[in-house]
This record gives structure tokens, C-alpha cells and sequence, in this order.
């Protein structure tokens, strides 16, 4: 019921340029001080989604630093408990869809297999990502001791946006966290009084060593886009996210079809992937490409169409704007990417948006469709600004968001620091 996941080796010293030396020196010194620390993390998908974009450099660049870090996934669950687990993960964002007993045994019933078949260990330091896993700890009791695994300790890393859950869904798991020695947040903003263990806040980070993150050589990317149909003489508009409501795929539209009055040229690309714990994306895909069908000049794409991590950064880094119109966003990783290429961000008033963007500052910050279709006019109408956000916002992801500061953090997490 777990599977490791294989990844590519990642150094310290290839980040050496983007986050110093002293950084990187820092880390080594406080690694090997936690001596040869046995981390394991796991979460429900390597595929798709934030937090298999962040466990593929974090996990990596723990091993180069020193400590014996693996990650796992859960393997081999009914599909009808990804559904389940959505509707927990949008029901947490605040949507009006408490799950019924049946999907409640559900989700019980797979957390307690899971906890019989846990990875045994010994781990120093277990970290589980999200609510899919998040039972799993509750459940061992009901293992026999022989069984269990050894591990010191157990931490939540919630990547979900906390700020107004459904009540009916976080009372049924809070009492799940409160088994944990700590939790993890991306804001204190989600740390819910009902969490009564001790609560680390540690921001998300974007690697600029991968290949999301490489620029790629003008006329290549030029090219890339014209491989998509887009012309690369008129004005691109860039969504790049999940298929998922929070995301506001079809605000995303609407705030294209108010732009097209008054530019003719714009095109909308809304690039995304199906990650392989989403199963609402499929529908939300097939109703965009309905409305694309409608209008040459949206294009709607995903990894159906070939567009995987180089595509993503050729679509970011082309863009004349990147929107991200999210309604509630624990953090967002494109809106990361994208402003470390230096690109103006438009994105939504959710908490996990607010907390990269100062708005008017390195990005804009929009309420509605409208003012988000205001604020890419303005930019549209003055390359100058969009040029001048970009430079700030790239200059934020240095100073805050690099894959290197959040390492540290997770070690100094580990050390008792945080
Ligand atoms: N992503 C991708 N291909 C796509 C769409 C998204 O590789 O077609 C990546 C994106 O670049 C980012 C991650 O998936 O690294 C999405 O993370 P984010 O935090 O923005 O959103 P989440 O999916 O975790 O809600």
C-alpha cells in the first residue's frame, strides 16, 4: 500500500549561485549536526500538484545534505478514495460539501490498511502531507506492537488553505492532527485553534535548478509556443494550474472574453496537468476545451498534449502576463515559478496568494474577474510596468522562496529550532 518513489539526485552546491554560499554551508553544518537523521515523507501522489513538485527537490537535496531522507506513497487505494479525499480537500477550502458515513467509513477503512502496511522503519522523523494520509497515525493503535513502525517523531504538513473550512469536515479530522508531536503550515493564517500541538510554519519553495525553472533560449522558446498554436506577435495571456474549481479556470475566461473587446489579438492559454489523486479535474478539462472550441484563441492544454515541465516553463516565460485566479490557494507554486522568470503575476485574493504577492508591488492582487481583467490591461497598455513587477518579483522569490531556505527550515525544524 506504499511505494517508494525513485527520483533524480540534486545537489546543494548546483544552488550555490542562486542562494550563496554562506547558505549552503549553513545547511551542511546544521545537517550533519542532526547526524544521519532517518526522514521519511509521505503523501498520496509523485505526480501532479505542488507537493510532488516540492518533495522531488526537498527529498533530494535532504540526502546531499546528509540526512537519510526517502519518500513514499500510498499505492494501490481504491479510486473511490481519491474522491473521497477530494471532496475532503475542497470541503477544508470552505465548499459546502460535507461527506456522507459512507465516504467517512471510506476514508477510516483505507487509513487503518495503511497504517497495518506502514513503512516499518525505524524513522526519526515520519512527515505525512495532507488529509489523505493523515489517519494513518490514529489507526496504529489497532496494530499489533510487533507490527507497528518505529519512529520518534510524527509531524502533519498541511498544504491545504485552512483559513475558512467546513466545520462539519474539520471537526471530523482535527482530532486526527492532535495525535501528531507537531504540525506544519504554509501560514499561520491556517493554524486553527483546534490544533493543539505545537505548529512550525514553513513557506513552499520553488527549485531553480530544475527544468521548470531553466530559462530556455528565446527563439526555442518562441517555437515551442508556435508548436502550440499560439502566434508569438500577439499579446499571451498564461494560466498554468490543475483543473480544479479554487482555481477559477472559468473566472479565468471571463476575464479573457472582457480583455478581447479591447484587444482583438490576446490569446489565453490555460496549461495544466490531471494530477493522479484529482479526478475532478477531468470534467473541468473537458468543459474548458468545450469553450475553447468556441474561440481559436484560448488553448487549452495539458499533459494529454505533451506539455510537461519544459512546456509549463516555455508557457510561464513567454507569457505577456501569468494570472493565477485562485479563490483559495495554500500557496501557489506557479505563481512562484513564474515570478522567479521575472514574469507580472495577476492572482487571486486568497490567503496562499497574498503571502508571495505584495500587491502593486511585485504583482497584483484581484477580487474579481473584472479587476483582474483591469489589472492585465494595465499592463498590456505599459510593458514598462509589467517589466518593473517582474523584477521585483523575482527578487522576492530570491529572498524568500528558493528550495535552499526551505530545506533549512525543515532542518531546523528537525533540530527543535522552529
Ligand atoms: N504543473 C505542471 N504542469 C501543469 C500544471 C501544473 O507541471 O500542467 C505544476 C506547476 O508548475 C506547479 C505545480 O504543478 O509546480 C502546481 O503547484 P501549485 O502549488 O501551484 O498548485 P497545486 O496543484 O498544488 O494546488
Amino acid at each position: 500500500m506504499f511505494r517508494k518513489v525513485e527520483f533524480m539526485e540534486k545537489l546543494l552546491n548546483d544552488h550555490m549561485p542562486y542562494a550563496g554560499e554562506d547558505r549552503i554551508a549553513e545547511i551542511r553544518r546544521l545537517a550533519e549536526s542532526l547526524g544521519n537523521l532517518r526522514v521519511l515523507h509521505v503523501n498520496s501522489t509523485s505526480y501532479g500538484g505542488g507537493v510532488a513538485e516540492l518533495l522531488y527537490t526537498i527529498v533530494p537535496l535532504m540526502r546531499d545534505a546528509g540526512l537519510d531522507a526517502e519518500w513514499h506513497v500510498i499505492d494501490g487505494v481504491p479510486d473511490e478514495f481519491f474522491d473521497v479525499t477530494k471532496k475532503i480537500h475542497n470541503s477544508l477550502q470552505g465548499a459546502q460539501t460535507p461527506l456522507g458515513d459512507r465516504e467517512w467509513c471510506l476514508y477510516e477503512d483505507v487509513n487503518m490498511k495503511l497504517a497495518k502496511a506502514f513503512p516499518r522503519g525505524p524513522w526519526d522523523v515520519v512527515i505525512i502531507h495532507d488529509p489523505q494520509p493523515l489517519a494513518v497515525l490514529a489507526f496504529l493503535d489497532s496494530v499489533p506492537e510487533s507490527e507497528r513502525p518505529v519512529v520518534d517523531r510524527w509531524f502533519w504538513r498541511c498544504h491545504i488553505d485552512l483559513s475558512t473550512p467546513l466545520d462539519d469536515t474539520w471537526h471530523r479530522l482535527w482530532p486526527y492532527v492532535n495525535e501528531y508531536d507537531g504540525a506544519i503550515v504554509t501560514s499561520r493564517a491556517y493554524a486553527r485553534d483546534e490544533i493543539a500541538i505545537p505548529v512550525a510554519e514553513i513557506t513552499p519553495s520553488t527549485d531553480p535548478t530544475s527544468p521548470k525553472n531553466l530559462p530556455i533560449p528565446e527563439d526555442e522558446a518562441r517555437q515551442m509556443m508556435v508548436s502550440f498554436g499560439i502566434a508569438t506577435d500577439r499579446p499571451l495571456i498564461v494560466q498554468v494550474s490543475r483543473f480544479d474549481p479554487w482555481k477559477d479556470p472559468f473566472g479565468v475566461v471571463e476575464s479573457y472574453r472582457i480583455l478581447k473587446k479591447k484587444w482583438p489579438d490576446l490569446q489565453l492559454a490555460m496549461v495544466g496537468s490531471i494530477a493522479a489523486d484529482d479526478p475532478e479535474g477531468i470534467g473541468i478539462l473537458a468543459k474548458l476545451k468545450e469553450d475553447a472550441e468556441e474561440d481559436g484563441d484560448i488553448h487549452v492544454l495539458s499533459n494529454e498534449d505533451g506539455v510537461g515541465a519544459r512546456e509549463v516553463a516555455g508557457f510561464q516565460q513567454c507569457a505577456d502576463v501569468v494570472i493565477q485566479k485562485s479563490t483559495r490557494e495554500g500557496f501557489g507554486l506557479t505563481i512562484t515559478e513564474a515570478m522567479w522568470k521575472g514574469r507580472p503575476v495577476v492572482a487571486g485574493n486568497a490567503t496562499g496568494c497574498k503571502l508571495q504577492i505584495s500587491d502593486g508591488e511585485d504583482g497584483f492582487i484581484v477580487k474579481t474577474t473584472e479587476q483582474c481583467a483591469a489589472r492585465i490591461d494595465e499592463i498590456l497598455e505599459d510593458p514598462d510596468l509589467g517589466a518593473r513587477l517582474g523584477e521585483k518579483a523575482r527578487e522576492t522569490v530570491r529572498r524568500r522562496f528558493l528550495s535552499t531556505q526551505h530545506v533549512m527550515n525543515y532542518l531546523n525544524l528537525f533540530a527543535g529550532r522552529l
